[in-house]
C-alpha cells in the first residue's frame, strides 16, 4: 500500500511548530542501522552500497513501522563523522564494519595524543564515500516524501569517537587543547551543513546530539564550554530551528533550555512523568519528543499491554495543546520484540486522536 507521506509531514511539522489543527499525535520511531538491517534482511554494507537501495530501505522500514518521520541514520555526526576523520587522517584501520550493527570506530584511535589533535585535518565530506551516499540518499528521500529534512550536529559525540576516554583526561589537564579539538569538529560539522544545503536542499531542523549535557558525564558549566557555546555559534550562523537530543540518564534539559533557544527537545529521562509535565509548563514553546518511553525498558522486557500503558500515560499528560510527539528513545535496538514496537503506533491511534477525550 502506498504511503501517504503528506499526512505524516503535516502532522509532524505542525506539531513541532505548535500550529493547531493536527489530526493526531505524531509518532516518531528512531530507526537506525539495527532496524534497517532487521526489517530489510540485508547487511549494512548491502544497504549502503548505493543511494537508491539505502533510500528504499529507509522508506520501506519507516512505512512498515508506521513512523511519521523519516531520516537518514548516517547523517548523524557520531561514528560517520569519525569515519570521515579516519579517512582524511589516514586512520582507516580504526573503522570496523558489522553486518547488522552500525559502523564501529575504535575510540581514541584517531587522536591518541596532543600531536594528533594539533595535526588533525578537517574532512571534505564531498569526497568521503559514506557522506556522498548520505547526501544522495537524502536527496531521493526528500524528493519522494517531501519530509522536512533534518541534519545532525554534535560536538561531544565526535570528541568521544576521536579521543575515547582521553576526552576526560584532556578536560582536566589540557582544556585549551580540548577546546581546539572542539573548534575543529565545529568546522567539520558546519561543512556538513553547508554541503547538505548545496547537495540536498533546505535544512528545516538541525538535530543536535548534545551528549555533553548529561550529569553523569560532566558539570553543566563544562557542557556549555565544550559543546553549548558551539551550538550557540552554529545557531547564530545557520538561523535554523534546533531539535536538542540527549538520551542520557541525567540530562540538563531545563538548564540548557534556559541558556539556548530550542524548537524541541528529545530524550527519555527522567522517567518520572511529572518532570515532563512541569517542563511543558515552564517551556510551553519547546516541543517534546519522547518523555519517558525508553526502548530498553517496557519495550524490551514488557508486554504490548505495558507499552500501551506507557504511551497512554505520555499522551494523557503531555499531548493536550499539541507540541508533543510520541517517540521511544533512543534508536530501536535489534532485540526489541516486534509486537512491542508495533504496540506504540497502535496505542497512538487509540489514544492520540485530536481532540483528546
Ligand atoms: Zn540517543
Amino acid at each position: 500500500m502506498p504511503r501517504n507521506w503528506k499526512e505524516s509531514n503535516k502532522r509532524f511539522l505542525n506539531t513541532m511548530l505548535g500550529i493547531p489543527g493536527v489530526d493526531r499525535v505524531p509518532y516518531c520511531a528512531n530507526i537506525g542501522e539495527q532496524m534497517l538491517t532487521r526489517i530489510s534482511g540485508m547487511t549494512l554494507r548491502e544497504i549502503l552500497s548505493n543511494p537508491k537501495t539505502y533510500a528504499n530501505v529507509i522508506m520501506s522500514t519507516t512505512q512498515f513501522l508506521k513512523s511519521d518521520s523519516v531520516y537518514v541514520p548516517t547523517s548523524y555526526g557520531g561514528p560517520y563523522e569519525a569515519v570521515a576523520f579516519a579517512e582524511t587522517n589516514n586512520r582507516t584501520h580504526a573503522i570496523k564494519w558489522y553486518d547488522y550493527l552500525p559502523i564501529f570506530i575504535k575510540q581514541g584511535e584517531i587522536c591518541k595524543n596532543a600531536e594528533d589533535v594539533e595535526r588533525l585535518e578537517i574532512p571534505d565530506h564531498n569526497k568521503i564515500k559514506i557522506w556522498q551516499t548520505t547526501f544522495e540518499t537524502a536527496k531521493i528521500i526528500s524528493k519522494t516524501t517531501k519530509f522536512p529534512s533534518m541534519v545532525g550536529f554534535g560536538i561531544w559525540a565526535v570528541v568521544q569517537q576521536l579521543l575515547g576516554d582521553n576526552a576526560f583526561i584532556f578536560m582536566r589537564k589540557e582544556p585549551a587543547l580540548l577546546l581546539k579539538l572542539c573548534e575543529k569538529i565545529y568546522q567539520s560539522q558546519m561543512e556538513i551543513l553547508k554541503n547538505w544545503k548545496e547537495n540536498v536542499g533546505r535544512i528545516w531542523f538541525v538535530f543536535v546530539t548534545g551528549y555533553a549535557f548529561n550529569g553523569t558525564m560532566m558539570s553543566f558549566d563544562d557542557a556549555m564550554k565544550f559543546e553549548g557555546q558551539f551550538i550557540k555559534k552554529m545557531q547564530e550562523e545557520m538561523k535554523t530551528p534546533i531539535v536538542f537530543h540527549n538520551c542520557g540518564m541525567k540530562p540538563y534539559f531545563e538548564e540548557v533550555c534556559s541558556e539556548i533557544e530550542f524548537l524541541a527537545i528529545q530524550g527519555s529521562h527522567p522517567l518520572d512523568i511529572n518532570y515532563w509535565v512541569s517542563f511543558k509548563k515552564k517551556f510551553p514553546n519547546v516541543s517534546i519528543m519522547g518523555a519517558n518511553i525508553d526502548v530498553s525498558l517496557e519495550m524490551l522486557t514488557g508486554t504490548p499491554q505495558d507499552v500501551e500503558a506507557k504511551v497512554k500515560e505520555n499522551i494523557e499528560n503531555l499531548a493536550l495543546g499539541g507540541r508533543y510527539i510520541v517517540n521511544p528513545i533512543c534508536n530501536l535496538p535489534f532485540n526489541v520484540p516486534l509486537p512491542n514496537i508495533m504496540a506504540v503506533p497502535k496505542a497512538v491511534k487509540k489514544y492520540g486522536i485530536y481532540p483528546l477525550s
